[in-house]
């Protein structure tokens, strides 16, 4: 059955995040690093108390927990999340993606295996086939499928039950959504990118369960080049580790990890070689924009889906970046983190340059 589950699955084209040194092993560790309970689960102070509610109540009426949908950019802690509702609710949870959902029968197959208030995560929700989506209505809505049996005259529509269970979506792009599936969510929660208190807090807590020595300048420095993502940060934990032990003295200290992350071409906001040339494009080949984004990828050479899922929520965060109708636009704060100088500008432009 073409399903992911637990460890195995991957945004694929997240491994491009950061394309100086990633190795299988960032993979594999993923798992460890995950918290369990939602105690450890740092930052997202909104959702985890609305969450805390619902789960307790769900809990004292021995209900199914209502279907919740999180949405923000990758590697925010949308899948540690669900992880974690199930483990406080403790019952089972399933984990797939909207393109591994082929056929109405993969969902069937899941579905029907289910326990009584399990928990059928579907990552990249906004990928599910439009067909599947559809059995997924009544799913959600009376707990029954709805499925067609045969071809042509002889086709007849059967419904089987199914027990009472709570769907997880988790996407990128809420947007993207089809509003019959968004409206059947009962939560909707939006990740925002953490602080770097709270990077830092992550990245000390993943150096303990790593058994990496680090000081809180070495978890400070990490915290504050990990672009507001965990995913990010304890991937760079890991590389640094590697600068530290055989540069250094295995410890990483404030130096050691600036040194690390320089050579890995990442500056001191987080930004790597793609956000640069996606923002030396913009102003340098398009006059400080406005430009479309597929002119924008194919300058860069990477995916236009790659620089708006991953790269520009960050960008947007800095303010370096601005979405008109026209396009994207380059602020002045851009100009000024490249080292260029602010230019006068097109009205358009104009309102950007305010700041
Ligand atoms: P997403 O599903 O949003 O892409 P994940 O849930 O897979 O992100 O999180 C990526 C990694 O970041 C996890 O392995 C986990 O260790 C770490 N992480 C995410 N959110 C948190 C958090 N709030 N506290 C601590 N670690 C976190």
């Amino acid at each position: 059955m073409p399903l992911n589950t637990g460890s195995e699955y991957e945004f694929d084209y997240e491994s491009r995040l950061m394309d100086s040194g990633f190795s299988e092993e960032d993979g594999e560790n993923e798992n460890s690093l995950r918290p369990k309970c939602l105690d450890d689960y740092v930052g997202q102070q909104k959702v985890k108390e609305n969450l805390s509610v619902f789960i307790a109540a769900a809990k004292e009426r021995g209900d199914n927990l209502d279907h919740v949908l999180l949405h923000g950019p990758p590697g925010l802690g949308k899948t540690t999340l669900s992880m974690i509702i199930a483990e406080e609710l403790g019952v089972n949870l399933k984990v797939t993606s909207g393109p591994a959902i082929e056929k109405s029968r993969d969902l069937a197959a899941l579905l029907t295996t289910l326990g009584r208030n399990d928990i059928l995560f579907i990552d990249e929700i906004h990928r599910l086939p439009r067909q599947v989506e559809e059995v997924l209505y009544s799913a959600m809505e009376d707990f029954a499928l709805d499925l067609m049996m045969g071809k042509g005259p002889a086709a007849r529509s059967i419904r089987i039950p199914l027990k009472p269970f709570t769907l997880i979506g988790a996407t990128t792009r809420a947007g993207q959504l089809s509003s019959p599936l968004r409206d059947r969510f009962g939560m909707l929660f939006r990740l925002e990118m953490y602080e770097p208190e709270e990077l830092t807090q992550i990245v000390t807590r993943s150096a303990g369960i790593l058994g990496i020595e680090i000081t809180k300048d070495g978890a400070r420095e990490i915290a504050g080049r990990s672009r507001g993502t965990p995913r990010i940060a304890n991937r760079l934990l890991k590389r640094v580790r590697d600068f530290a032990q055989i540069k250094g003295d295995g410890i990483i200290d404030g130096a050691i990890a600036s040194s690390a992350l320089t050579s890995l071409d990442i500056d001191e906001l987080g930004l790597d070689g793609t956000d640069r040339r996606m923002l030396t494009a913009i102003i340098k080949h398009f006059g400080g924009g406005p430009v479309g984004l597929e002119t924008l990828a194919a300058v860069t050479g990477e995916e236009s889906v790659t620089l708006e899922d991953v790269y520009e929520p960050y960008l947007l965060q800095l303010g370096f970046i601005n979405r008109t109708p026209r396009g994207r636009c380059a602020t002045a704060g851009a100009y000024r983190h490249l080292g260029l100088a602010v230019p006068g500008g097109t009205a358009e432009q104009a309102t950007l340059f305010d700041d």
